[in-house]
Order: structure tokens, then sequence, then C-alpha cells
């Protein structure tokens, strides 16, 4: 036979233990505890839990060990801001770099359009000149 090692309500425990449960769940909790030894055991390891929580003073590390850390944080920090400053640099030049290409096309169609409108102005010449017996 396959014995129980868990109760379907043993997570409503801790909220048990916290008071956190409504009054009805509680009184059910409550009742339930009269008849559930796995639950009597899971709440009794609670609450040692608790007190050995509770008993322990706060942890303090060692003065080398915060210097250790804040060094290394503070030398983190300084390569991103050079990797930063190297950025900005780069983006600099790139937005130069294609700065400078759009001027060169855009001399270059204006050269083109420029052109164009000469042609068109020739043309227009001929056109009347033409018929005015120009030619
Ligand atoms: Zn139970």
């Amino acid at each position: 036979m396959k014995s129980r090692t868990r109760c379907k309500l043993s997570d409503r425990l801790n909220a048990y233990v916290d008071n956190e449960l409504k009054p009805d769940e509680k009184v059910m909790i409550s009742n339930h505890l009269q008849g559930c030894l796995l639950c009597r055991q899971e709440l009794q390891n609670i609450i040692s839990l608790n007190e050995l929580i509770s008993s322990q003073s706060e942890v303090t590390t060692p003065g080398y060990l915060n210097q250790k850390i804040m060094a290394r944080v503070t030398s983190l920090s300084a390569t991103r801001i050079q990797l930063m400053n190297n950025l900005r640099k780069l983006t600099l030049a790139a937005s130069l770099a294609v700065s400078i290409c759009l001027g060169l096309l855009f001399s270059q169609f204006l050269e083109n359009q420029q052109s164009d409108i000469e042609e068109w102005a020739l043309g227009y010449d001929s056109f009347y000149s033409y018929f005015e017996g120009g030619y």
C-alpha cells in the first residue's frame, strides 16, 4: 500500500502560520489539523523553520569583501563608459559618412536635373524657331 507523504491542504499551512487566511478557512484548517498527522508534522516543521530564521542575526560581510565588490563594480562601470564613448564616436563617424554619400548623390542628381532642363530649353527654342522660320 502506498503511504501518503503529502496532504492536499499542506500548501495552505504557511498562510495559516502567517495568519493570512480568511476566518472560515482558518477554522477549516484548525479542524483538519486535529485529524491529519501529516499536516501537524508539516506545521511543526514550518514553525521550527520560522523560529530558526528569526533567531539568525543579520549576516555581515567582511570589509575586504565589500571593497573587492565595489572595486569590481567600479571597473565594470568604467569599461561600460568607455564602450559607450567608442559607440558614440562610431555613430558620429557613420552619420558623417552617410551625409557625405547623400551629398554626393544629391549633387549628382542636381547635375542630371540641370542638364535635363538645358536639353528641354533647347528643344523648346528649336520648336518655335522652326515655325518662325528661324531654321
Ligand atoms: Zn492534512
